[in-house]
């Protein structure tokens, strides 16, 4: 069995709720689920059982791993709540978001649509804010996440962002590569304060 990569022992995935997804990325994110299930890291996710959330889930728990699902109630019918693991049940999109950042030591971005986008930009920036310094991996298989580092970049070029904020997430192609990423990334409970908060 795999060792977790201390401190990592619960990890964030943020990723789409689509099922009509590229099934590779479906497959990618069971691949996942059982990773973290073999290496004994806990799952933190939205709790939906649709698309990359619901495939990620089902695998880390038919894995024998641990999940907490966080799922509005607004949206229990919608994302098919999965209730077969730990779910918090809560009012808002905000607490569900607030939740799952507290509950995990890093974050890994999988494909996804607009409210994945929401979730990891709102992620990165706190960490522009050093309100954190937990890790952030994106799986960009194909380059899935190419564009928004593109426009990341774009921002440095115009000085709005500094450059050492690039150093604050990475990405990786490969699933098996994400908690290699994550715990290279340095201790997540190490006070925040790297990237200068004015340029
Ligand atoms: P999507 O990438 O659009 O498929 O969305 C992925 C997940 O993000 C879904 O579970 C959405 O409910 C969730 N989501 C979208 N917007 C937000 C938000 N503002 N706060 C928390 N979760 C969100």
């Amino acid at each position: 069995m795999l060792q977790p990569p201390s401190p990592i022992a619960s990890v964030c995935v943020y990723c789409g709720s689509s099922g009509a997804a590229d099934p590779q990325y479906l497959a990618a994110a069971a691949d996942f689920g059982r990773l973290l299930a073999d290496s004994g890291v806990r799952l933190i996710y939205g709790g939906g059982g649709v698309g990359l959330m619901g495939a990620c889930a089902r695998a880390a728990h038919d894995a024998g791993g641990k999940v907490l699902g966080v799922m509005p109630e607004f949206l229990r019918m919608r994302e098919a709540l999965y209730d077969e693991v730990e779910t918090v049940v809560v009012a808002t999109m905000h607490e569900r978001k607030q939740i799952m950042f507290e509950q995990a030591d890093g974050f890994a971005v999988f494909p996804g649509g607009i409210g994945t986008l929401e979730e990891v930009v709102e992620l990165m920036s706190w960490r522009r804010l050093d309100l954190h310094r937990k890790p952030i991996v994106f799986f960009s298989p194909r380059g899935f996440w190419a564009p928004l580092f593109d426009l990341i970049d774009h921002t440095v070029q115009e000085s709005m962002t500094p450059a050492a904020f690039k150093d604050t997430f990475c990405a990786v192609e490969r699933v098996e590569d994400i908690l290699p990423a994550m715990a290279a990334m340095g201790d997540p409970s190490a006070p925040a304060g790297a990237v200068p908060l004015l340029m």
